[in-house]
């Protein structure tokens, strides 16, 4: 017990040292302005769960601080979530790119393969810290991110709503929760259903 609280101890300073560590990255020249958003606003270490998304919104996680929430793809996560019985206080959710990404008018655009993969030592360092039973991809960005910390050979046009094994770990590939990809790649019947997996995962998880 005593060794687990320690444990517990030491895995909060480290995501503490990663959350200051974040905040004060300048790595990427576009994102200047921006900062990460990465605190304990995410959510918490030990989560049994992960979620990675591309990047936080304008009006999403750039302005509320919290991934997904704010903005109609936060709207719609909520709803997934909710959907197989998930509070966001039991899972972790964070980006492959951790500040916001903007086009020259002020827009939101993709993060570029360098800023993803600018990114990519502090998502590993995530899952290290976090150390989730399940990792779910959010979108085609997020699961070639996964890919650059370890490798792993799925896609998301192969294996959405699969729970592969990854790392010791569970990852499911879902689809992003935007308005787009809602509207013209995965409608509302095949998320939800694909949430499904994430339930699955996790009783598989829980069985080991
Ligand atoms: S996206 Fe990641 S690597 Fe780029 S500046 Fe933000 S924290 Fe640093």
């Amino acid at each position: 017990m005593a060794e687990r609280r320690e444990s517990l101890g030491s895995k909060q300073e480290q995501f503490e040292a990663l959350v200051a560590e974040a905040a004060a990255c300048r790595r990427c020249e576009a994102m200047c302005g921006r900062s990460a958003v990465l605190s304990e606003r995410n959510g918490r270490a030990g989560a049994r769960v992960m979620f990675v998304g591309e990047a936080p919104g304008r009006q999403g996680g750039d302005r509320t601080r919290v991934p997904f929430s704010g903005d109609q793809s936060g709207r719609n996560f909520a709803r997934y979530l909710a959907s197989v019985g998930l509070a966001r206080e039991e899972v972790f959710i964070t980006n492959s790119a951790l500040c916001n990404p903007r086009t020259g008018t002020g827009a939101n655009r993709r993060p570029t393969r360098l800023e993803v993969s600018n990114c990519s030592d502090f998502l590993r360092r995530q899952v290290e810290v976090i150390d989730p039973r399940v990792v779910v991809t959010l979108g085609a960005v997020a699961l070639e991110a996964l890919r650059a910390v370890e490798y792993h050979p799925f896609t998301l046009k192969e294996n959405v709503g699969q729970v592969q094994p990854w790392r010791g770990r569970l990852l499911v590939p879902l689809y992003h929760p935007s308005p787009q990809v809602l509207a013209s790649h995965r409608r509302e019947a095949a998320q939800l259903e694909d949430y499904q997996s994430v339930a699955r995962a996790l009783r598989l998880a829980a069985a080991k």
